[in-house]
Formats: C-alpha cells, sequence, structure tokens
C-alpha cells in the first residue's frame, strides 16, 4: 500500500478541521459518517507522528480531543482541565550491547536478537542471567478448573519455556486472565522462576514474527506511580521464534513438533526440563517521559445517581514513527485507535447535545499508553481524576467497522448485568450480539477494559461482528495479517462509515441505557471477575 503525497494530506486535513467545526456545531450524527470519519482523519493523519505515548504527535491529538469535548459542551475531567498527566518511564535494551546465549553441554551458541529470539523490554531485564530451562506447557494454574501445569516442577533458579496460548475447553474471558502478563508470572514466580521464554503457535499469533521482532525494538514504559510494577523478580523474558523453536528441544526427550501437534488435537502436554540453558546479557538504558490522558464528565442529573460514573474509554496512543521503514516510516493507527476515540467524541456531541442528560455521571476517557501495556487506563481506574465511583467501562478499541454492520461482538457480556442495557440497546439497533469468534486471540484482556476489570469494574468491550465462515471474517483475517501493527492501517483502506456511524448510535445509547437503569451495573455471582470487585 503507497503512502499518499504529504502535503495533499495536510491540505485535506486542514479541510477536515473545517468539515469538523461545523459538524460538531450543529451536534448531530449524519448517517453517512462522515463527522465520525473526519476525526479519524485528523487523529490518524501522517501530522500526527502515530501517535506514540509521550511523543508531540500524542500531544498534539491530546489537545485536539480536549477541544472537541468542549465543543460538545463537557466539563473538564483532568487536572486543572481536560488532561490528566501519566509519567513513565520508558526502557530500551540496547541491543547492541546486550547477547544471548543457548549453552548445551559446556558449548555456548549466539543467538541472533531479532532471528531466533529476543528479550523483551516489558520486563526489566537483570544484567546479567543464566538459567536451566523447563517446560512448563501452557504455564497456567487455575484452581477453578483444577489445571495446574507446574505440579511437580521445580522451577527454582530456572528459566519456564512455555506455550503462549491456553488449552482449548477453557471458558474464554477466564483463559484469557490467567494468560496475562501478571498472572502467569505470578505462578511461576510463586514456584521459583527467575524468568521466561515463550513459545509460539501460529493459531495465537496476533502479529507473524517479523512485525513482532520488529516491535521490539521500540522503547517499553512504565509508570512511575507506586504498585503497578506486577513483574518483580522476573530477570529476563525471551520471545521464541517459532520457526527455530524445536532447537530448545533437541536432546530432550520430545520435539517441538510433538507439542505443537499435542496443542492442536486438545492432548495434555508434558512438562519436563530441556537440555539447556540461557546466558543472557542485557544493557538498558531507561528515560523519564510524560503523556497524559484526556478527561471529559456529563455530570448526571439524578442527585444520588450522579456520584456513580460510567466511563467510555478508548485508547488515543499508537507506535509512532520507525525511521528504518523507508516507504512509509508512520504507523497511523487509523483503526487502532483512531477509530475509537472518534467514536467516543461521536458518542460525546450525542449526549452531550440530548434534550435530556443521564441520571449517572458519563465521563469520556481517551487514554494514553495503552500500546505499552494499557497503562493510561490503568492508572486512571487505580487514580480517577474524577470525584465519585466508576461503576462501569465501556471501551472501544478497534471496532473493526470494514464491512457491512449487521452484529457485533461485546467482550465480556457474559460476566456482568451491563448485559440488560447492552442487549436492550442492540434489540433496538436491529443488531445481533454475537460470541467472540477469536478467543484464542486473548482480546478481553488486551485492550483499556481489563485495567477497570482490574479495579474490580463491570465492563465490556464492542467490535463489529460476524459469522464464523462468513467472508466477513475472512476480511478480518486478511485485515489482522495485513495491516494490524503496520503502517497500513491508515486512511486510504476501505472502511464502512455509515456503520461506523450506526455502531456509535448503538454504543452512545447503551451508555444512556446503563447510566439511567435503576441498578448499579455489578459482576454476575457466577463470574469469575467478582473477585476483583473493591467494596467501597
Ligand atoms: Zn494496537
Amino acid at each position: 500500500m503507497a503512502t499518499q503525497p504529504r502535503l495533499n494530506k495536510y491540505a485535506v486535513v486542514t479541510f477536515l478541521f473545517a468539515i469538523a467545526a461545523t459538524k460538531a456545531a450543529s451536534n448531530k450524527i449524519p448517517d453517512d459518517g462522515a463527522s465520525w470519519w473526519s476525526h479519524v482523519a485528523t487523529l490518524a493523519d501522517d501530522g500526527m507522528e502515530g501517535r506514540n505515548a509521550g511523543s508531540p504527535g500524542h500531544h498534539r491529538a491530546a489537545k485536539y480531543i480536549a477541544d472537541k469535548f468542549k465543543q460538545a459542551g463537557l466539563k473538564p475531567g483532568g487536572v486543572g482541565g481536560y488532561l490528566q498527566p501519566v509519567a513513565f518511564n520508558s526502557l530500551r535494551i540496547v541491543e547492541e550491547e546486550s547477547s544471548l546465549e543457548l549453552v548445551r553441554d559446556g558449548v555456548a551458541t549466539k543467538l541472533t536478537l531479532g532471528k531466533e529470539a529476543y528479550m523483551s523490554s516489558r520486563v526489566r531485564p537483570a544484567p546479567t542471567v543464566e538459567a536451566p530451562m523447563v517446560f512448563v506447557a501452557y504455564g497456567l494454574q487455575i484452581p477453578e478448573f483444577k489445571r495446574d501445569d507446574l505440579a511437580g516442577l521445580d522451577l527454582k533458579g530456572k528459566i519456564a519455556v512455555y506455550l503462549s496460548t491456553g488449552p482449548p475447553g477453557l471458558p474464554g474471558a477466564i483463559s484469557a486472565h490467567s494468560q496475562s502478563a501478571a498472572e502467569r508470572w505470578k505462578s511461576l514466580k510463586a514456584a521459583g522462576a527467575v524468568g521466561s521464554a515463550a513459545l509460539s503457535v501460529a493459531s495465537a499469533e496476533s502479529v507473524g514474527w517479523a512485525r513482532a521482532s520488529q516491535a521490539r525494538l521500540q522503547p517499553s514504559m512504565y509508570l512511575t506511580a507506586p504498585g503497578f510494577n506486577d513483574q518483580v523478580g522476573h530477570n529476563i523474558a525471551i520471545t521464541i521464534n517459532r520457526d527455530y523453536s524445536e532447537i530448545f528441544f533437541d536432546g530432550s526427550g520430545h520435539t517441538w513438533a510433538e507439542i505443537t501437534a499435542a496443542h492442536r488435537d486438545g492432548k495434555p502436554l508434558p512438562t519436563f526440563p530441556l537440555t539447556c540453558s540461557i546466558r543472557a546479557k542485557a544493557k538498558t538504558e531507561t528515560k523519564p517521559v510524560k503523556s497524559e490522558n484526556v478527561i471529559a464528565v456529563l455530570q448526571g442529573t439524578d442527585p444520588r445517581l450522579r456520584k456513580e460514573i460510567v466511563v467510555l474509554s478508548a485508547h488515543m496512543d499508537h507506535l509512532g514513527v520507525n525511521p528504518a521503514l523507508k516507504d512509509d516510516p508512520i504507523f497511523n493507527g487509523a483503526m487502532d485507535n483512531a477509530s475509537g476515540v472518534a467514536a467516543l467524541l461521536e458518542i460525546a456531541s450525542r449526549l452531550g447535545s440530548a434534550p435530556s442528560r443521564p441520571k449517572r455521571t458519563v465521563v469520556f476517557a481517551a487514554v494514553t499508553g495503552e500500546e505499552k501495556g494499557l497503562l493510561g487506563s490503568r492508572y486512571f481506574a487505580n487514580h480517577p481524576s474524577v470525584k465519585g465511583t466508576i461503576v462501569a467501562d465501556l471501551n472501544m478499541d478497534m471496532f473493526m467497522p470494514i464491512h457491512k454492520l449487521e452484529s457485533v461482538v461485546v467482550l465480556g457480556i457474559e460476566e456482568s448485568t451491563l448485559a440488560d442495557a447492552i442487549g436492550q440497546s442492540a434489540r433496538e439497533a436491529g443488531l445481533k450480539i454475537l460470541p467472540d469468534p477469536a478467543p484464542q486471540q486473548r482480546r478481553f484482556i488486551r485492550s483499556d477494559q481489563y485495567s477497570f476489570i482490574m479495579a474490580g469494574i463491570p465492563s465490556a468491550a464492542f467490535k463489529f461482528g460476524y459469522e464464523k465462515g462468513s467472508p466477513e471474517e475472512k476480511l478480518q483475517a486478511e485485515w489482522l495479517a495485513k495491516r494490524y501493527h503496520a503502517p497500513s492501517d491508515d486512511l486510504s483502506q476501505p472502511v464502512d462509515k455509515p456503520g461506523a456511524a450506526r455502531f456509535c448510535d448503538f454504543l452512545g445509547r447503551a451508555a444512556e441505557l446503563v447510566a439511567n437503569q435503576p441498578e448499579r451495573p455489578r459482576w454476575r455471582e457466577e463470574s469469575f471477575f467478582k473477585r476483583f470487585e473493591r467494596r467501597k
């Protein structure tokens, strides 16, 4: 996909700014989706430089969003304005001064970083690590389902080598939760491990090796506020290229081919020590980085219920610029997630100008640092800059309006009473609610709703729906393969704008219904996620 000439894009944007201003003034969501698209076009323009958290482009996007909230008649909900500052440290692994070796029978084989494997900067690596490797199947402990992959294993001082997916047959949300970085590390650490190495199977990969490996070069970010480091003691995290996984199993009595076949067939996986160790040296570089969430408030009308807050969230950050990509270095992030922020702005405009306001307070949160590990939302959910109690989160991330809208997928719908309001809105809009067609993609924990879930708040996330085996499923899969986290997620891709506008209607109405329902949303008694509730 070729990029458009830069000068043209800028001219288009100036024009779209003008259109956006006119549309906001009329306070209507047009059915053709032009207003929604005008926000996408601005946020995903090359001038926003891929909105990397902490970058000037991200800051420009934040100011645009704050302006639109103001035009929609919403009150500032940040600190002294619409912005809530969020402080980070960035961490980069200096690969030229770092190394990874596979040691077997005293012989060390150098692994080329980015080819056979790489060290993840999502954990803060220790300067040196040397430790034997143990294969731990999926590395999961889920007592409710009597699953303990670590039973009988000696992991003290070892690197746990795990399959970066879950076994078939577990409910999607629970499987996703137990595979989160925090949960997996909690189990591995308690069993004595000092590091981890992830093996991947094709069916669970969201990007191929080339894109994942290239992404490793971007610095990771960490919240500086206390209480957010869930990777303490994780001295090294290695990601292994699927094409080279077999070498780690040499001499173990098992093969990678055998493991992947067992996983595919849903058979139990063996656990066993490998015959090799990892010897690693890591040089890191850290820097302070400032970024921001943009928070706006639509005050509720009911004197009692307005103390309860319904959050609508969408992340505004994306992956920035990679100068090594000569043809098109900018990650515009049109679907990921200018689309979601644009929906947030459309819903803000709609609810802000509605003749009657909802009873509960609705807070609009455009958050930073999602691509760095859901950090802006995590900060907001734990340090809200608004007064009141957050009782629900409805999140939009890559809702994928790339074909006709006939149905929606609502991640987490079976977990809470949010289902009532969401179901009603879907019925009114003539939309079917379909089950998650791709639970192995773990989407329930891969966006900002998860920050709220972990803070005990009933949450749901929304996508365009599609049936299994349909042409739409194929389109979605092709999109993931070609454009997800690639520079081609830009403004030149085909998008169903009227469908996106209808989706905004559906979601805005769902938010309104949640904000007006007599009872505060709650987790269902049988929900796995009820355990994270904090009584206030
Ligand atoms: Zn993303």
